[in-house]
């Protein structure tokens, strides 16, 4: 291990969610082990937190990027409670907890007990206007078809016709998988994308089975279970952004160079690593360098240090959405609003992607009078809507929530947000190719890791995942007696 007054200096590159956690973990895995470690994170724009932004406007709390995360996916509220945040944590509304989707123009639905792509309750299934009974039958045969599952990847729409057919596919998957990876469903990977639902059919031959055997261990745990119970998604009091801020406050502002853009990577003769911002060329030297920015980034960074892992790393597409955060009046609407939300398929033929009701969802995010909507737009099926301005994003919302919600009056204010290459599309084969941009970067680039939304998981429990696990071997890299001896050398 590293003589313990020896120092080792690390560069983290992205000020994320997964930057941040990654410069956390190195701090406290340094603490723990007694190592003299200097953390300095890289931002290129002048604010952390990323695509997280949570902001106090019309005295509420609006989220511009993420609203909430998996509690279901540990890493998230385990680190949100490391950090002192858990009194802060929120759950979901208990009310209205269900979704809907939106389907010849109206809104129906989800049936309850439907999870993501099949069902796993029979009556309100047979009962749901949502699905034709060719359709509901058709989907019925996932629990008596033979799994077929092939040897490589195939896409999302592969798998769910294979097992559920085509109407489950276009009334439901299509909008709730492409919502979240704002992607296309005949490109994106299932084993990626739907890995539970996969190993499902390996496991039990049927995906319904996998979902009932699964229901059956989770109520056996909630008997058993002690201690605090989260909702499937929680949030935090005052916005998602209270967990980058925490963490910010936590790594010490003066560890973070804000408005720092770095360019290139350069190798120097004792294997150590230099980075050229766009402000200087840095003449310090780093023992190893993280890097926390979507891979389409980090391929620019590493394009003349090494062509072949920024090749690789510019195969993983990326897409580009935007957010529109609307408030209306509650008299204003000719609907219950009894959900958290809706999707709408792309044969709907309408703009926007999904609509979430985020103060049925969470409380104080609107007055008791209003309604606050978070409209999602653009995304690899309609990367055109983004070139429209700002006011043509809020009618345009407003036109398709108003088709869908009866809504008698404009919003009483609205918020544009636009995320450029922001959504890491995971298309066809792309375990197998992160597996190798990995190894490649490992045996070509000693002392450079990569981490983030664009390998294992998008979603900020992912997130942090890859953040605290890179960390640590980060640390194992830069403590091991090998690379002291040539970085001192
Ligand atoms: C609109 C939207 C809604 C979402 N909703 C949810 C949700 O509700 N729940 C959920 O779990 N997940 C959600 N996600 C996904 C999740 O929020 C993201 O995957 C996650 O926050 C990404 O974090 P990150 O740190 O990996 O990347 P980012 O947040 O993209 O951070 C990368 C950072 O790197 C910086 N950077 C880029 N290039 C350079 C450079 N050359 N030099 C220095 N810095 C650079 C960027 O400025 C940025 O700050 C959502 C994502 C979006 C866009």
């Amino acid at each position: 291990m590293q003589d313990k007054k020896q120092s080792l200096n690390i560069a983290v590159v992205g000020a994320g969610i997964t930057g941040l956690a990654a410069a956390y973990q190195l701090m406290t895995l340094a603490k723990t082990e007694g190592l003299n470690l200097q953390v300095i994170v890289f931002e290129s724009s002048d604010r952390a937190g990323g695509v997280i932004q949570s902001e106090k406007r019309d005295d509420r709390i609006v989220e511009f990027g993420p609203d909430s995360m998996l509690s279901t996916k540990p890493a998230g509220v385990e680190l949100i409670k490391e950090l002192g945040l858990e009194k802060d944590l929120i759950p979901t509304n208990t009310a209205n907890r269900r979704s809907m989707v939106a389907c010849g123009g109206k809104l129906q639905t989800l049936p309850e007990g439907f999870v993501m792509l099949a069902p796993t309750r029979v009556i309100p299934f047979l009962l749901s206007p949502l699905f034709s009974i060719a359709g509901k039958i058709r989907m019925a045969l996932d629990l008596v078809s033979p799994s077929n599952l092939p040897k490589d990847d195939e896409t999302v729409e592969s798998f769910v016709t294979r097992r559920f057919g085509r109407e489950a596919l276009e009334k439901v998957v299509q909008p709730m998988v492409g919502g979240i990876y704002v992607g296309d469903v005949s490109k994106l990977s299932a084993r990626a994308t739907l890995p539970q639902f996969v190993e499902m059919e390996r496991k039990f031959g049927s995906v319904i089975r996998g979902l009932l055997a699964r229901g059956a261990v989770e109520r056996s745990q909630e008997r058993t279970a002690s201690g605090a119970r989260y909702s499937m998604f929680v949030s935090l009091k005052n916005g998602v952004q209270s967990l980058t801020d925490q963490l910010e406050r936590i790594i010490g502002s003066e560890n973070i160079e804000r408005a720092t853009e770095v360019l290139n990577l350069k190798k120097t003769s004792s294997n150590r690593w230099i980075l050229e911002c766009a402000t200087a060329v840095r003449k310090q030297e780093f023992d190893a360098v993280i890097f926390a920015t979507p891979a389409i980034k980090t391929a620019k960074i590493l394009e003349q240090v090494e062509p072949l892992v920024s090749q690789k790393l510019s195969a993983i597409e990326i897409a580009s959405a935007a957010v529109v955060n609307l408030l209306y009046k509650r008299e204003d609407f000719d609907h219950p609003l009894d959900a958290f939300g809706f999707v709408v398929p792309s044969s709907e033929k309408r703009s926007i992607l999904a609509a979430s009701l985020i103060s049925n969802k969470f409380p104080d995010r609107a007055p008791s009078d209003s309604v606050a909507i978070r409209v999602f737009l653009g995304g690899v099926l309609q990367p055109e809507l983004l070139k429209r301005s700002d006011e043509n994003l809020i009618d345009t919302a407003h036109a398709d929530l108003t088709h869908y919600l009866g809504l008698k009056s404009k919003p009483l204010s609205g918020f544009v947000k636009r995320y450029p290459d922001s959504m890491p599309q995971y298309n066809l084969g792309h375990q197998a190719r992160v597996e190798e941009i990995m190894s490649i970067t490992q045996d070509r680039l000693p002392g450079v890791f990569l981490a983030g939304n664009s390998y294992h998981g998008v979603g900020i429990p992912d997130c942090i995942a890859s953040a605290l696990r890179t960390a640590r071997a980060t640390i194992e890299y830069a403590s091991a007696p090998l690379n002291v001896e040539s970085v001192t050398s």
